[in-house]
C-alpha cells in the first residue's frame, strides 16, 4: 500500500475539489476511490508487488485483493503458468516480448499513455476463458522515479466472440466448413506475390467429386451434403501444413493452395486425396467408374513471374482435371503451365 502514496500527486489531481489534498486521508480517498471503481484495476509497486487489487479486479478473476496484495502472484488471475503481463512488460520495459504474449497490441495505447494489449485468458479461478483488453502505464513520482504500475482490464469476450463468428461467416464456407472462394481469391492473389518475390513455386490443386448429379439423383440432396462435408473434412486432413488452403471452390468442386510447393510435392498430395477419397467408401451405384464415390484431379505448380498472373495457373490446372475426367475420373492429372 506504501507505493499508492507516491501516486497521490497524480490521481489528486482529478479528485473533486472538496478532496482532502494532503496526509495519509488523500491517500485513502485515492486507494478507496481505486477500489470502486467498475473497470477491473489492479496497481503494482516498482519492485512489481501488488498493491491494489480492484473490487472489479476480485469479479473478473475470481480472486479477492487479501490473496494478491504483497504477493507477485497477479499473473495467477488470468494464466495457468507464470508469465510477464502487461504491467510487468511496461515495470521491465521488454515492449520486444509483446508480439510473444499477446495476440494484439500497441504501444502507446489508444490513449497516448503506455501499452495497450489483447489476449485470451484462460483465467484458472473462475475457470472461462476470457478475450481481455489490457492497458498498463507507468507512474513517475516528481523526480523521474518509477513508483507504480497501473493495469486496466476489460473483457471484450462477447465483442471477440462476435467478430469471430462475422468472420467465419464471410471467410468459410457455410455446408463444409472449409474456406470459401473469396477467402481462396484472396489467399491466391497474396501468396502468388509472395511466392513471386522469393521465386519459390506456388502450387495448385483442383478436385472435382465424380458423378456426382448422380449421386445426388440416386442417394437424394441431403445425402449428397453429407457427401460434400465427408469430403472437406477429408481433404483437410490430407493437408498438413498450415500456410497451405483448403477451400471449396463451387458445387462439388474443390481447391487447394500450397506456397512453396514444387509440381513433385503437390502432386504426391493430390494423390493422397484421390486414395483418402476412395477410402472413404461411400457407397455410388450410379458411378461408371468405382463402387464408391471418387474425386478427379487437376495438379499444378509455377514459380510466378512478372507476366503470368494467378488465372493463367488455374487455367492449366482446370485444363488438367477437365483431362483427369475425359481419362476415366478418380485420378489425378498434372498440368502443362510452360
Ligand atoms: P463429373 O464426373 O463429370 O464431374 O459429373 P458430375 O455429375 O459430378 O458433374 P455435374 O457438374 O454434372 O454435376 C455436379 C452436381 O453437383 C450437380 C449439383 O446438383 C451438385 N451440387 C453442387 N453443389 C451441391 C451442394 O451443395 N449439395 C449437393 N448435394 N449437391 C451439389
Ligand atoms: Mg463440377
Ligand atoms: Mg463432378
Amino acid at each position: 500500500m506504501k507505493s499508492i502514496h507516491h501516486i497521490k500527486g497524480d490521481i489528486l489531481e482529478h479528485l473533486p475539489s472538496q478532496a482532502p489534498a494532503n496526509g495519509d486521508s488523500a491517500h485513502n480517498l485515492a486507494v478507496r476511490l481505486m477500489q470502486h471503481l467498475v473497470i477491473p484495476t489492479f496497481v503494482l509497486d516498482a519492485n512489481r508487488r501488488v498493491t491494489v487489487w480492484n473490487h472489479a479486479c476480485e469479479r473478473l478473476t475470481g480472486i479477492p485483493a487479501a490473496e494478491m496484495i504483497g504477493t507477485s502472484d497477479h499473473w495467477r488471475g488470468f494464466y495457468s503458468e507464470y508469465r510477464n503481463c502487461l504491467a510487468d512488460v511496461v515495470a521491465l520495459k521488454q515492449h520486444d516480448q509483446l508480439d510473444a504474449l499477446y495476440a494484439a497490441h500497441a504501444s502507446p495505447g489508444p490513449f497516448g499513455f503506455g501499452l495497450h494489449a489483447e489476449n485470451w485468458c484462460v483465467m484458472p479461478v473462475i475457470g472461462e476463458r476470457r478475450y481481455l483488453a489490457v492497458d498498463s502505464g507507468p507512474i513517475y513520482d516528481d523526480h523521474g522515479k518509477l513508483v507504480a504500475i497501473v493495469e486496466t482490464l476489460r473483457d471484450m469476450t462477447d465483442q471477440k466472440l462476435a467478430e469471430m463468428a462475422l468472420h467465419d461467416l464471410a471467410a468459410l464456407d457455410g455446408l463444409t466448413g472449409v474456406a470459401n472462394r473469396r477467402t481462396l481469391d484472396e489467399k491466391l492473389d497474396r501468396e502468388w506475390k509472395s511466392c513471386q518475390r522469393v521465386a519459390t513455386p506456388l502450387a495448385f490443386i483442383l478436385g472435382d467429386v465424380d458423378y456426382f448429379k448422380c449421386y445426388n439423383d440416386t442417394y437424394g440432396h441431403q445425402k449428397g451434403d453429407d457427401c460434400l462435408r465427408a469430403i472437406a473434412n477429408t481433404l483437410s486432413r490430407a493437408v498438413f501444413r498450415p500456410a497451405d488452403l483448403v477451400s471449396r471452390y463451387g458445387g462439388e468442386e474443390f481447391a487447394i493452395i500450397m506456397p512453396n510447393t514444387d509440381l513433385h510435392g503437390a502432386q504426391a498430395v493430390a494423390e493422397r486425396i484421390c486414395e483418402a477419397v476412395r477410402q472413404l467408401e461411400i457407397p455410388h451405384a450410379g458411378s461408371e467408374t468405382y463402387p464408391s464415390v471418387t474425386m478427379s484431379l487437376g495438379v499444378g505448380a509455377m514459380i510466378p513471374t512478372s507476366g503470368a498472373c494467378p488465372a493463367q495457373l488455374i487455367g492449366a490446372v482446370d485444363a488438367a482435371l477437365y483431362r483427369a475426367k475425359h481419362a476415366g475420373r478418380n485420378r489425378v492429372v498434372t498440368a502443362e503451365t510452360d
